[in-house]
């Protein structure tokens, strides 16, 4: 049997015929950027993060576009810090660095890869302007107890969205905070047709800000008002998203349920550390990521059982010679480093076969027996 890292052709196979509308709207609409099919989606989305319509999104190019406007939008650069894990994707800080800010890097919780918020407060100085936090894999990291902190000193709580479509903290989606960038790239939860993202904020005035950004700050056609940037979001890639959004919750629940069958059959093998579900959390598994001293020669094996698997991400942010300039030694963020060299991410997607699932899992069995 052979295992996919994901198979996105059994969430669109069968939306074929809705895509195709969508494709054929656009031909006779005869436009292609923004426009009608953005601002749909936006409220669309908005609305499905209980936030009132499209005044509260704004559809961007691309995830990293998304977090860079965000930061950009509310006079984020130059001079300033922002509080961000150790252990995220690049773009979270490369989108702080672009803009003229200092990533300020944090140590996270062993077990649930999250950013530890007992260290955001110890790294809070007077040129703090924002912390980013990263809901990695699908989990909420929990925001109470740093809200109320911030808001005391004026630093914006801005969520790095892009792995977390759909999940939700104590009932309540995303978007409570300052605001949330989202990454539509195909392969996430919810996934264009190629490169998307959007903003969403309680803020429609910072919502507002970013749809004058995003198009080459332009107030009127050809009319800039400051520094042009090009970051819009494909009126078929927003026609697209509007076929899928619809089917986000049912895909999550898919995930959620083939993870738990997973938890149930991996539980006490061998020295695996499984996904651990925060208590109010309702994860949306991006990733199922386990933890072994073995994960080497746990993927090696993985691989000639025809098994893809992942590794998010092998190499922490301040040790990547992009980041060189942060001058962060090795040794300074010990959980992250550990971690990069244990964690594997398993296949898990939705509609993943049950026959997939017990492969999978007596796979896994099989290397620690
Ligand atoms: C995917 C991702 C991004 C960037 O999204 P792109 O659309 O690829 O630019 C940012 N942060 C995290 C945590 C991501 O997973």
């Amino acid at each position: 049997m052979k295992i996919p890292f994901n198979d996105l052709r059994r969430i669109h196979d069968p939306l074929r015929e809705e895509f195709d509308a969508a494709w054929r709207r656009i031909v006779v609409n005869n436009a292609f950027i923004l426009g009608r099919e953005v601002e749909q989606f936006e409220g669309d989305f908005a609305r499905y993060c209980k936030l009132p319509g499209k005044e509260y999104a704004a559809g961007v190019s691309n995830g990293e576009d998304a977090l860079e406007l965000m930061l950009r939008a509310l006079g984020i650069g130059k001079g300033g810090e922002v509080i961000t894990a150790a252990n995220t994707f690049n773009a979270t800080v490369s989108a702080i660095q672009i803009v003229g800010a200092t990533p300020v890097l944090v140590d996270v919780n062993p077990d649930t890869y999250l950013m530890n918020m007992e260290e955001v407060k110890n790294k809070i100085t007077s040129r703090t302007m924002a912390i980013i936090p990263v809901h990695l894999y699908g989990q909420r990291t929990p925001l109470e107890g740093i809200c109320a902190f911030t808001e005391e000193r004026g630093i914006y709580v801005l969520e790095d969205a892009c792995q977390a479509h759909g999940s939700l903290r104590y009932g309540s989606p995303l978007g409570q905070s300052d605001a949330a960038a989202f990454s539509f790239y195909p392969g996430k939860n919810l996934g264009a047709f190629g490169d998307a993202g959007i903003v969403i904020s309680r803020n429609d005035k910072l919502i507002e800000r970013i749809k004058h950004l995003r198009n080459y700050g332009q107030s009127k056609k050809y009319h800039h008002d400051e520094l042009g940037l090009n970051k819009r979001m494909d009126s078929l890639q927003a026609a697209i998203l509007s076929v899928k959004l619809p089917h986000l919750d049912a895909w999550n629940e898919c995930r959620r349920k083939s993870a738990e069958k997973l938890t149930k059959q991996l539980e006490g093998v061998g020295d695996l550390s499984l996904p651990v579900t925060l208590e109010g959390n309702t994860h949306s598994f991006h990733l199922y990521v386990v933890r072994t001293e073995k994960r080497d020669e746990l993927q090696a094996y993985l691989s000639t059982r025809g098994i893809e698997t992942g590794i998010h991400y092998p190499c922490p942010i301040h040790l990547q010679k992009s980041f060189a300039s942060l001058e962060l030694p090795r040794e300074s963020f010990p959980i992250a480093e550990r971690n990069a060299q244990m964690i594997l991410s398993l296949p898990l997607f939705p509609f993943m076969k049950e026959e997939e699932i017990a492969y999978l899992a007596e796979s896994v069995q099989g290397f620690f027996k």
